[in-house]
């Protein structure tokens, strides 16, 4: 392994251990309290998930994003929809289900394929960005842009989600207790087809998923493989896998990432790393973790205080 490829986990890890990670199967409320206002929103030494945390709905800006997945902003986000005839959002007392419309227009397209590739009646969705985008105070250094968006790996049941459903329900861990290969017993061929599907799309640019998930699909994988190379092992995502598409045409503010190796990735050094036992069974630290400085809003790109600070659009 190349000491790049060993470096990029290591700074996800501290970024995970620094931000505290919530997970797909936490649950959510059906009465979510507003945040209260701060004392002192204007200290710029504030956190900036703070400010774009109280944000409720899209800045009424032209569609922009701006910065980078892990830090930056976007303005004139889409809802996706909470009920279509092959998906459900989850969490809703999250208000998570924003994004750039591309990616509101992604998932609608990939869980019409779903439904017809995999037989599932459609499929729920996790978390998609803020309103503004911009950090969170809950989980995810990245979602950041409304280029990310996080779908379950447990199907869209055939009926309607309650609203207590969308909140309690909990995911189904695909990962096996070992941690070392997917659980037989809930992992199905299906799961590969969707997950194919969303590969496949020409604007995914990565697929986040568990190490074990990454090596069920490589051993499943038939035919045309190439979509491979956009799977990535990540830690978490052992409940969802993690959609992550390139930057619209033209938006200059917007900062992309080199593409994936074209390698597929299924070697055994690519999951040496991720299968030793210091990775899979974490040792706790000894030490209580110090407090993180969160990321403020000089931080990130000086277009994010113009969308922070728009008023609201009209839904
Ligand atoms: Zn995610």
């Amino acid at each position: 392994m190349t000491p790049r490829l060993i470096l990029i986990p290591l700074l996800i890890s501290a970024v995970i251990a620094s931000t505290g990670h919530v997970l797909a199967q936490d649950k959510g409320t059906l009465d979510p309290k507003p945040l209260p206002p701060l004392a002192n929103p204007n200290d710029p030494k504030i956190g900036a998930k703070e400010l774009f945390g109280r944000k409720l709905l899209p800045a009424a800006m032209p569609t922009r994003v701006v910065g980078f997945y892990a830090k930056g902003c976007i303005a004139g986000a889409e809802a996706l929809p909470i009920n279509g005839d092959t998906w459900q959002v989850m969490r809703l007392s999250r208000n998570r289900n924003w994004a750039h419309p591309d990616m509101v227009e992604l998932l609608e397209r990939l869980s019409v394929k779903a439904h017809k590739d995999a037989g599932w009646p459609g499929i729920l969705v996790g978390d998609m960005a803020q309103p503004r985008g911009g950090p969170m105070i809950t989980g995810h250094a990245s979602h950041q842009v409304g280029l990310d968006a996080d779908v379950w790996l447990t199907p869209m049941p055939n009926r309607r989600l309650s609203r207590e459903e969308r909140e309690e329900m909990s995911a189904v861990m695909m990962v096996r207790s070992d941690r070392l290969d997917v659980d037989p017993k809930v992992w199905t061929p299906g799961h590969l087809k969707v997950i194919r599907d969303a590969a496949m799309e020409p604007r995914v640019e990565r697929i986040f998923v568990n190490a074990a998930i990454k090596k069920a699909l490589c051993r499943d994988a038939k035919g045309d493989r190439s979509w491979l190379s956009k799977i990535r092992p990540m830690y978490g995502h052992d409940y969802h896998f993690h959609v992550r598409i390139t930057c619209p045409a033209g938006a200059k503010e917007c900062v992309s990432q080199p593409p994936p190796a074209d390698s597929e990735g299924c070697g055994p050094s690519d999951f040496a790393y991720w299968f030793k036992d210091s990775v899979i069974h974490p040792k706790p630290s000894k030490e209580p973790s110090k407090p993180s400085h969160p990321m403020t809003l000089s931080q990130l790109p000086p277009d994010c205080r113009q969308v922070l600070a728009a008023p609201d659009a009209r839904q």
